[in-house]
This record gives C-alpha cells, structure tokens and sequence, in this order.
C-alpha cells in the first residue's frame, strides 16, 4: 500500500465515521425533538400560555381539519359522512342563529370582560370550559351560568391528543371534567363537547356522545388565540359569520384582551344583522 492508498483510506475512514457520528448525532436529536415537534403545531401545554384551536392544517379561518384528525389508528373511519376529519361534529347551529362560543376557561382576568361585554348587548353564549381551569375557578362557572350561558365539556387540561387516546381514558377526561362543572354547577346542563385543537377521532365523538354530549366544532374562526390584535379578530368574525355560524373565540390561555376589544364592535354588528343565541341545553340533533 502506498502512501497515496493509505492517505484516501484513511480519508474514507475519517468519511465514515463522520457519517456515522453525524446520523447517531441527529437521529439524537430527532429523539430529544421529538415530543414537541411530533405534535399538532397546536402550542396548547397542560400550563402553556397558549392553547388554541387551530388545526395543524394552518392558518384557515374556517378550521380545516387537521391531518391529525386523519389519522385514525382505530380503524373505524368508514362512513363517508366521517371523512371530512370532523367526525360528524357540529359546524352550523342549523338554523338562522348566530352561536358565539369561547374557549379554554374559564380564567379570572378575562372571562369576567367576557360576560360585562355579553351582558352589554343582551348576548347569550357558549363557554368551553377546561377543566383544570372549572376546579381553580368555579365562581367564575357559577358566573356564566347565572348569565344564561350555556356549557361546553373542552376536556380535562386541554389535551390536543386525547382522542389518540384509548376510550377509557377519553371517558375518565370527559367524566372528570364534567364532574368539576357539577361540583360548581349541580343543575347545569353539559350538553357539548369541544376537542381541544379541533383534532376529533371516531373515539373522542363516540365517547362524548355516549356521555349525552354533542360533539362541537365551528366554522368560524379569527384565530384571536394568536392575538392578532381586535382590528384582525373584527374583521375576520364580521365578515366570516353568516346565518347558522358557529364562532370559534377565545376568553383564557393567554392575553385576551385583544378578543375582549373586539367583542366590543363585533356585537354591534352581528346583533344588529343576526340573532344570537347560546347553543340549545339539549344539544342539537
Ligand atoms: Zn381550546
């Protein structure tokens, strides 16, 4: 062997090594990435500051299904009706009715806004509650209710995942959750349930229909989660709503100010082009 043989083997030595130590580098990485990245573009957190409900399919005002949605490991996905990623959900009120709902309370700096602005108009709506937020707040509950609200089941902590999940531990989220509501509100009816981040599976509907909850969806939506400030979240609910719109807005897990801002030039046109109303206690069938 020469030395000009031993320099270029040498040289490949060094190639793969470097190859090697470049792929365990990253394959590392992609390990140690993985939990964050792998999950909806959603950066909803058990105490993150911001939950949302926007699908991982971007920034749709209408709330395009996710892939997530899609993905339906149960094998159970075969009516065609189910293959729109919605699983049958709720997008309309099916009627004339305009449906404000918010989500992710109920959370002591804005929701008591919430309900002044509401109030201001005469506005009855829907509030998705999360559960964690019921048990740290149930005045706030107690609050909404006694406005003429009507509540909405939005799982225990804001799970954007549970419905991978298996059906028994989709129930026990939903049961606990509703159980909190209870513990606040003994006589108030639960008749929704909201998938966090809009990722709804064959399991999640099924469970929360087999708990007397219709599951809820939307198909407006301002993604004022993402704070785009009250002239974007105005123009995009005045301009997307229409007769039977169901409007997707948010009262906690972040700065809501923006939201509350809005809500107040949203109301004075909406009201005066639409009847609002909080969706119906006995569900819509
Ligand atoms: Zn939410």
């Amino acid at each position: 062997m020469g030395p000009r043989t031993t320099g270029r083997a040498v040289g490949v030595v060094v190639l793969v090594l470097a190859a090697l130590l470049g792929s365990a580098y990253a394959l590392g990485r992609s390990l140690l990435d993985d939990p964050p990245r792998s999950g909806t573009g959603t950066t909803a957190s058990v105490h993150g500051a911001e939950y949302g409900e926007q699908s991982a399919g971007g920034p749709s005002p209408e709330g395009t299904p996710s892939g997530r949605a899609e993905a339906g490991q149960d094998g159970h996905r075969a009516a065609e009706s189910l293959d729109d990623g919605l699983f049958g959900s709720r997008v309309t009120t099916g009627s004339s009715e305009v449906a404000l709902t918010f989500d992710d309370g109920p959370d002591p700096q804005y929701t008591p806004q919430v309900l002044e602005v509401l109030r201001e108009f005469h506005v009855r709506a829907t509030f998705c509650v999360v559960g964690e937020n019921v048990q740290n707040h149930p005045d706030l509950i107690r609050a909404i209710v006694a406005d003429g609200h009507t509540l909405c089941n939005h799982s225990w902590k804001h799970d954007v995942q549970l419905g991978q999940r298996s059906p028994n531990t989709i129930r026990a989220d939903l049961l606990r959750t509703n159980q909190a509501i209870r513990d606040a509100v003994p006589d108030a009816p639960i008749a929704w349930y909201r998938q966090p981040g809009g990722a709804w599976t064959y399991p999640v509907v099924s469970v929360a229909e087999e708990l007397g909850m219709t599951p809820l969806h939307w198909n407006v939506d301002p993604s004022d989660w993402q704070a785009p400030g009250a002239t974007r979240i105005t123009a995009l609910v005045t301009r997307g709503a229409g007769p039977g719109s169901i409007v997707l807005m948010h009262d906690a897990g972040g700065n809501r100010q923006g939201t509350v801002d809005a809500l107040h030039r949203i109301l004075p046109d909406l009201t005066s082009r639409f009847r609002l109303e909080a969706l119906p206690v006995d569900g819509i069938t």
